[in-house]
C-alpha cells in the first residue's frame, strides 16, 4: 500500500433504496454495520435525517464496544456530485435531489468533519487499494447492476476530472442511434446493458409475444426484471439469450473504448448482474479482441471484483484518510442549513 490508512472512519453508503453505515478500521474490518431504507420519496430532509440517525447509531455502537474513534465521516453517494464542496448535484437515482450540501449537513448534525465522494469512485478506490486491482497504477472499475457506473485510477491516482465527474463509464456511447439513456443522451451503454434496460427490453419482448420463456415465467404478480430475463435465457429462451448477449457486447464495446482511451492494466467488473453472469466476462474478452488496439488489448486483464458489496464502505477508509488533511475536500461542522430532527436510531 502506498498510503497506509491510519485511522478508522465512519463510512456511509447512500443508495436509491438503502442507506448503509459502519465503522471501518484500518484492518478492513467492517464493524457495527447498519442498514435502513432511504425513503427518498419522502424528500431530501428525511433522507438526510435517516443518514444522520444511522451514522449516529453506528458511532454509539462503536463507543459501547470500545472500538477506536473514527477520524471523520466518509459518504459514498450517487453522482454527479461535487466532492470538493460536498454537494450532491442532480443524481438520476435520487428523487428531487438538486445541489444538496450533504457533507455540510451531516458534518453539522454529527459534529464531525465529513468527506463526500461518488459511490463508484469509492468502489474503485477499494478494489484498487485492497481488491482485484491491487498493485496496479492504471485500473478501471465497472459495476453492472440496476445502472452501469465506474471509476478510473490513472497513474496511481483516482481520476476525478475538472468537475468531479470523471469515470462515468455508463454514459459512454456505444450506438450512434441507440436508445435514449436516463441521462437524456443517445446510445449510452447504460441504456442498453443495465438492469433497468434489460427489464425494459424484457417487458417489450413479453408485450410483443416475442418470448415464450418469459411468458411462462411472468405469471400473475411476477414482474419482468433483469433476473427474470436471465432465468428465461438459462432455460433455453433464445430471445432472452439474444437480449443478454447484446448487453454484454455493449459492455465489451465500452471496455474496448476505455482500453483505447486509458490503457489500463486491469478492468475490474462487479455489481449484482456481473456477479451472476460468467458469460459477460467471455463476451468482454471477445469484444476487446474485435475492437481494442492490438498492443493494448493483449495486455489488459479482465477480472471480477473481489470485495463484494462492501466496496462502497471500505473505499471510504483510504479516501477519508487521504483527504482529511486537505482543505480542498474536508467539510467542517458548521451551523446546519436544515433543521435535522433526530428520530431515534434505525434498526439494522
Ligand atoms: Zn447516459
Amino acid at each position: 500500500m502506498q498510503h497506509p490508512a491510519e485511522r478508522p472512519v465512519l463510512a456511509v453508503d447512500l443508495g436509491g433504496t438503502q442507506i448503509r453505515a459502519a465503522l471501518v478500521t484500518p484492518d478492513l474490518v467492517v464493524h457495527c454495520r447498519r442498514a435502513t431504507e432511504s425513503r427518498d420519496e419522502a424528500g431530501v430532509d428525511v433522507v438526510i435525517s435517516r443518514i444522520v440517525d444511522i451514522t449516529a447509531a453506528v458511532r454509539d455502537d462503536a463507543v459501547r464496544r470500545g472500538l477506536p474513534a473514527p477520524i471523520a465521516i466518509g459518504i459514498a453517494a450517487p453522482g454527479p456530485l461535487d466532492p470538493w464542496r460536498g454537494i450532491v448535484l442532480d443524481p438520476p437515482n435520487l428523487l428531487d435531489w438538486r445541489n444538496v450540501p450533504l457533507a455540510d449537513e451531516v458534518a453539522a448534525a454529527l459534529e464531525m468533519p465529513t468527506i463526500l465522494e461518488r459511490d463508484t469512485n469509492v468502489a474503485v478506490t477499494a478494489e484498487w487499494r485492497y481488491g482485484a486491482a491491487r498493485g496496479t497504477r492504471n485500473a478501471v472499475y465497472i459495476t453492472v447492476s440496476t445502472g452501469i457506473g465506474g471509476g478510473v485510477i490513472n497513474e496511481g491516482r483516482l481520476l476525478v476530472g475538472d468537475h468531479g465527474g470523471a469515470g462515468e463509464v455508463g454514459h459512454v456511447g456505444v450506438e450512434i442511434d441507440g436508445p435514449i439513456c436516463g441521462c437524456g443522451g443517445i446510445g449510452h451503454v447504460e441504456a442498453i446493458a443495465s438492469g433497468t434496460a434489460l427489464a425494459r427490453d424484457g417487458r417489450a419482448l413479453l408485450k410483443s409475444k416475442g418470448s415464450e420463456g418469459l411468458a411462462r415465467l411472468a405469471t400473475t404478480g411476477i414482474e419482468v426484471d433483469a433476473e427474470l430475463v436471465a432465468r428465461a435465457a438459462s432455460l433455453g429462451d433464445n430471445a432472452c439469450a439474444a437480449l443478454l448477449e447484446r448487453a454484454w457486447v455493449a459492455i465489451g464495446a465500452m471496455c474496448a473504448s476505455l482500453v483505447n482511451l486509458l490503457d489500463p492494466e486491469v478492468i475490474v467488473i462487479g455489481g449484482g448482474i456481473a456477479e451472476h453472469s460468467p458469460r459477460l466476462f467471455e463476451v468482454v474478452r471477445d469484444e476487446l479482441r474485435r475492437r481494442a488496439l492490438p498492443t493494448l488489448r493483449d495486455r489488459v486483464r479482465i477480472e471480477p471484483a473481489s470485495l463484494g458489496g462492501d466496496v462502497s464502505l471500505i473505499g471510504s477508509l483510504p479516501i477519508v484518510n487521504e483527504r482529511i488533511g486537505d482543505p480542498a475536500y474536508r467539510r467542517e461542522p458548521q451551523a446546519s442549513r436544515m433543521a435535522i430532527t433526530q428520530q431515534g436510531a434505525p434498526h439494522s
